[in-house]
């Protein structure tokens, strides 16, 4: 079993592995500054894969002055489905572009089910960063109540539908998906390697014809104790982390295993 993961991960080389830090509303630029020092100084020089931190949106400019200078990329963790007006409190994706943003997490569980986010803002909020040259994340996942009634393909496939039906699954050639069971963000719950393979297998299955060229990352209690055997699946192209991605020696610990 290992070897076959193996071999197929070989052929799969040319998706260059991912990890994203999504820090949520934590953090102040003093916090923010010695976790961000430790992690440039422990991810030096040249590496296959690509680190991106998403610090809450006051700290961009900050956290861009901190990360410039090493390969760490910057992004965000919301948007605006809008270009501009009156929408107070908002943030544009020309805003987010214009201070060096490169990605942007878009319909995050916790925006899905704590701010109401439906699939067609989700969708709108998908195109809205793409015009922007923004790279959007795209976070799908099931709740436990739909895995425990088996519902977990329909949803997630409904949910990347809801963006293929509006402009077409060719938009993913330039994003990326985040398979972020519910029921395993921030729970350290950690989805099982065969969970995790079936759905991103599925995802991949819905994406068209530009299926082999996206990354599609697992979100959900990603430590470095668990890293090794999901980056180890064919489908797996790096990780989407909460709680792991505050901690500095816990997040370099991945960066490595995702290297
Ligand atoms: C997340 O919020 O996207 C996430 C994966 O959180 P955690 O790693 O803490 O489960």
């Amino acid at each position: 079993m290992g070897e076959v993961l193996l071999l197929n991960k070989t052929s799969n080389a040319k998706r260059r592995q991912l990890v994203v830090g999504n820090w949520k509303m934590n953090g102040n630029r003093q916090s923010n500054a010695e976790l961000l020092a430790r992690i440039v100084a422990g991810w030096q020089g040249e590496h296959r894969a690509e680190v991106v931190v998403c610090p809450p949106a006051p700290y961009l400019v900050h956290t861009f002055e901190k990360i410039s200078g090493s390969s760490i990329l910057l992004g965000a963790q919301n948007l605006s489905q809008y270009d501009s007006g009156a929408y107070t409190g908002e943030v544009s994706a020309q805003m987010l572009a214009e201070l060096h943003c490169k990605f942007v997490i878009i319909g995050h569980n916790e925006r899905r089910r704590l701010q109401g986010e439906t699939d067609e803002q989700v969708a709108r909020k998908f195109i809205a960063a793409q015009r922007a040259n923004l790279i959007p994340i795209l976070c799908v996942g099931e709740s436990s109540a739909q895995r425990e009634n088996g519902q977990h393909l329909e949803v997630i496939g409904a949910q990347l539908q809801a963006v293929c039906a509006y402009v077409g699954c060719d938009v993913f050639k330039q994003a990326v998906v985040a398979y972020e069971p519910v029921w395993a963000v921030g729970t350290g719950k950690t989805a099982t390697p065969q969970q995790a393979d079936e759905v991103h297998r599925f995802i991949r299955a819905q994406l068209g014809e530009v299926a082999e060229t996206v990354r599609i990352l697992y979100g959900g209690s990603v430590k470095a104790g668990n890293a090794d055997q999901l980056f180890a699946l064919p489908d797996i192209d790096g990780a989407l982390l909460g709680g792991a991605s505050l901690d500095a020696e816990e997040f370099l610990k991945i960066c490595k295993a995702a290297d």
